[in-house]
């Protein structure tokens, strides 16, 4: 068999990882019930490995499960994630990455897919395609090698 198993057809996008999805829905349904544990999230890295995290609700702003995924990633030496998805608790489903979330997966993965669509089924997207026209952190960084010189001011 040449094809990965945990690979299936999907007509509308890339296809979908459902190995990868359904342990998402797995740590959701037995690891989250709402309260400070609402959201898991599961990500395949590039050697094939899964990693899945859960939120960790504050009104500080505490991680949503996506972040959670990159730490428990970079934990175990895993640094680049391919794929992702979020589920909810309580048999929402699906649930697509939050306007922060999306920053920092395209800051830290840009080539990371992910897998949406609750409703319409799961399809799979890039993460550019949710954050079209999308500021990159990368861009405005200063590059060591080509910082200005001051220009000296006189005094007045
Ligand atoms: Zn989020």
């Amino acid at each position: 068999m040449t094809t990965p198993s945990h690979h299936v057809a999907d007509p509308v996008g890339d296809a979908v990882d459902v190995e990868l999805l359904e342990a998402a829905a797995h740590v959701a349904a037995t690891r989250c019930g709402g309260g400070t544990h609402s959201m898991a999230a599961a990500a395949r890295a590039r050697d094939g490995r899964i990693f899945t995290g859960v939120n960790v609700y504050h009104f500080t702003g505490g991680p949503c499960a996506e972040l959670v995924v990159i730490g428990a990633a970079a934990a175990q030496g895993a640094y680049e994630l391919e794929v992702i998805v979020a589920v909810g608790d309580r048999g929402r489903g699906v649930v697509p990455p939050c306007g922060r979330c999306r920053q920092v997966l395209l800051d830290h993965a840009p080539t990371l897919k992910v897998i949406i669509g609750a409703g319409d089924g799961p399809r799979t997207v890039g993460i550019t395609d949710l954050l079209p026209d999308g500021y990159l952190w990368a861009d405005q960084q200063i590059d060591p090698d080509q910082q200005p010189t001051p220009t000296p001011t006189s005094a007045s």
